[in-house]
Order: C-alpha cells, then sequence, then structure tokens
C-alpha cells in the first residue's frame, strides 16, 4: 500500500470517526492534522510528544476534541470504533507510556 493509500484509507476513517461521533451526541472540534518536521522537532524538545515519527508527519494523525453538553471529553467508545476499522489504526487514549486522548492515527 503506497503512502496516499493509506492517507486515503485514514480519510475515509476518520470520516466515520466524526460521523459516529454526531451518531452518539459528541460535538467534534478538529485540532492539528498535517505537521511540518520543524514543529515535531518543537514538540518533541518541549514534551508534547516523544517520536520524530508521528504519523501527523504522514498525514496519517488527527487530533479530536470531543464535546457533550458543553463538556470537554474523550469517550473510551469512540477510541474503541477507531480502533475497530482498520488493525492499524490506533487512539492514543489507549496507549500506556504516553497517554495522548485526543491523537487518533493509522500507523504505517
Ligand atoms: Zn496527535
Amino acid at each position: 500500500m503506497t503512502l496516499g493509500e493509506h492517507q486515503e484509507a485514514f480519510a475515509r476513517d476518520l470520516a466515520s470517526l466524526i460521523n459516529k461521533a454526531y451518531d452518539l451526541g459528541y460535538k467534534v472540534r478538529i485540532g492539528e492534522v498535517f505537521r511540518t518536521p520543524e514543529q515535531q522537532k518543537v514538540y518533541v524538545e518541549t514534551g508534547r510528544s516523544k517520536t520524530f515519527n508521528s504519523m501527523h508527519l504522514k498525514k496519517c494523525a488527527a487530533d479530536l476534541h470531543f464535546f457533550k453538553n458543553g463538556e470537554l471529553c474523550y469517550p473510551r467508545e469512540l477510541g474503541e470504533y477507531w480502533q475497530g476499522l482498520s488493525p492499524i489504526n490506533s487512539a492514543g487514549m489507549f496507549w500506556k507510556s504516553f497517554v495522548d486522548a485526543p491523537h487518533f492515527e493509522r500507523r504505517n
């Protein structure tokens, strides 16, 4: 699979995730998707990221913020839904060493 095909599959799954969130009564705000290597370096140096191999560099990650009744939340059910869409999808809310609640990525 080419990077472009991964990016297309990621976009398709991201659309499904956002639609699922609305179906479940959440509102969605999209944060960062694409990130430059220069920005990634700043994040690693300031502790906001632990890797120089972020899927944001490949346009295969998005940070999403969910709201229900005006309250910010990161529902497990949406992380589980994301990971159910593809075996290479990963939700940062389930990571062990560095929990990244808003983060949804396709590993490739
Ligand atoms: Zn992220």
